[in-house]
């Protein structure tokens, strides 16, 4: 289960790098398209300072030559409101674009796998047996319906309006949005 991620002070937490696989009936795979543009920029500037400006998997800085951007991390919960399962915002992290595009599988299994074998200091097999296992996961989420909860940018002060009034978004324990 991911932990929820602090925005503390600048140079803070390194978080080991996980997968995105996205169930096919995920609300939303970014933050950004959810968000109206407000929203979206106050989180993501606090996720970059909160870094220290720095990847917060590796650790490579805007200096090292690596983009750092902003990424959501989710967690796709057993619990249930009012039918739906729940897509949980759990923190908005800074990344450097080479581990979002292995969090992502970007470059491909031939070429994630040994990737993620070195980051995750395992062997190949074993790192293969994960993306698989992740890729499981998400078949099996994909049989869900999902409503996204918001309320980790409310915990830290972020406004969390929405851009389309259709998004599925659990406000007060109830779905709102519903098309
Ligand atoms: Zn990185």
């Amino acid at each position: 289960m991911v932990k929820t991620i602090r925005l503390g002070d600048p140079g803070g937490e390194r978080i080991p790098l996980d997968l995105d696989m996205f169930p096919r009936t995920a609300v939303a795979r970014s933050l950004k398209e959810v968000l109206v543009p407000e929203s979206w920029d106050f989180a993501r500037k606090r996720a970059y300072q909160s870094a220290g400006y720095a990847c917060q998997h590796c650790g490579k800085t805007m200096s090292d030559g690596a983009p750092v951007y902003a990424t959501a991390v989710w967690q796709f919960a057993e619990e249930c409101v009012d039918g739906y399962f729940v897509q949980k915002l759990v923190g908005v992290i800074a990344v450097c674009s080479e581990c979002f595009a292995l969090k992502r599988m970007w470059p491909g299994l031939e070429e994630a796998v040994p990737r993620l074998a070195e980051v995750w200091e395992v062997s190949c097999e074993e790192a293969y047996q994960r993306v698989m296992e992740e890729e499981r996961l998400s078949e099996e989420r994909s049989l869900k319906l999902w409503a996204l909860d918001l309320s980790w940018l409310e915990d830290w002060g972020i406004p969390s309006a929405v851009k389309d009034p259709c998004t599925r978004v659990i406000r007060d324990g109830a779905v709102m949005g519903e098309a």
